[in-house]
């Protein structure tokens, strides 16, 4: 049985929560309304762990509120951007959580110091800041924008694989940033992507990522 996209949305929003990305005002996620220039994102004036189906808004993508009158954060406008650069892309998760802004406060790319790290490997990018301007210019085909002083955005083919690839992001910024100082050594060059393959396509880390997720989010009643 497919599942109501708006159910879909807010259960993200609550399990980003429940891994860290819930650090007040401002963070978004949004899904695209297949077959229309639409997409689903959160009301601005509710965190992650707040969020309801009651809270959710629908833009087309000239950021008109086509749902409701309720207040839409100003990033709607790299959603939209990337919904209309990127084909592949149905979900885009951008947060501040603490791990991953204290990463873009060092204003460089995650280090391969994990094999989680791997998930990044190849596919991150740095923008200058949120604008779509930007974004546009830097994404290409990654899955992952550094936005430095800022926070981060990952984009999926599902909303299960974005907000995963997300709560993945933010738990490694955590053992990067705290080993910022020391000399531990990154992945060898040649280890990354055959690691990359065995995480993502044979062990299908993100897809059960992301059902932890909503099972950590139901735990704590979110
Ligand atoms: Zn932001």
């Amino acid at each position: 049985m497919a599942t109501d996209p708006v159910v879909e949305l807010v259960t993200a929003c609550k399990a980003l929560a429940s891994r860290g990305c819930d650090t007040g005002i401002g963070g978004h996620v949004s899904l695209r309304d297949p077959g229309r220039d639409e997409f689903w994102i959160n009301s601005f004036d509710r965190t992650l762990g707040e969020v309801t189906v009651n809270d959710v808004v629908k833009l087309d993508h000239n950021g008109i509120n086509v749902l409701n009158d309720r207040a839409v954060s100003p990033g709607w406008e790299f959603h939209a951007g990337i919904y209309n650069q990127r084909p592949d892309v149905n979900a885009i998760v951008h947060t501040h959580g603490f791990w991953i802004t204290a990463l873009a406060s060092l204003c460089r790319p995650l280090r391969m110091r994990h094999n989680l790290c791997t998930l990044f490997y190849n596919d991150q990018v740095m923008s200058p800041d949120d604008s779509f301007d930007s974004i546009g210019a830097a994404i290409g085909y990654a899955s992952t924008i550094i936005i430095p002083w800022h926070g981060a955005i990952t984009v999926g083919r599902s909303i299960g694989r974005a907000a995963a690839l997300h709560a993945t992001l933010e738990d490694m910024a955590k053992l990067d940033v705290t080993l910022d100082r020391s000399d531990a050594p990154e992945l060898p060059e040649e280890a990354r992507l055959p690691l990359r393959k065995l995480i993502d396509e044979v062990a299908c880390y993100l897809e059960q990522t992301w059902e932890l997720m909503i099972r950590q989010a139901e735990r704590h009643n979110l």
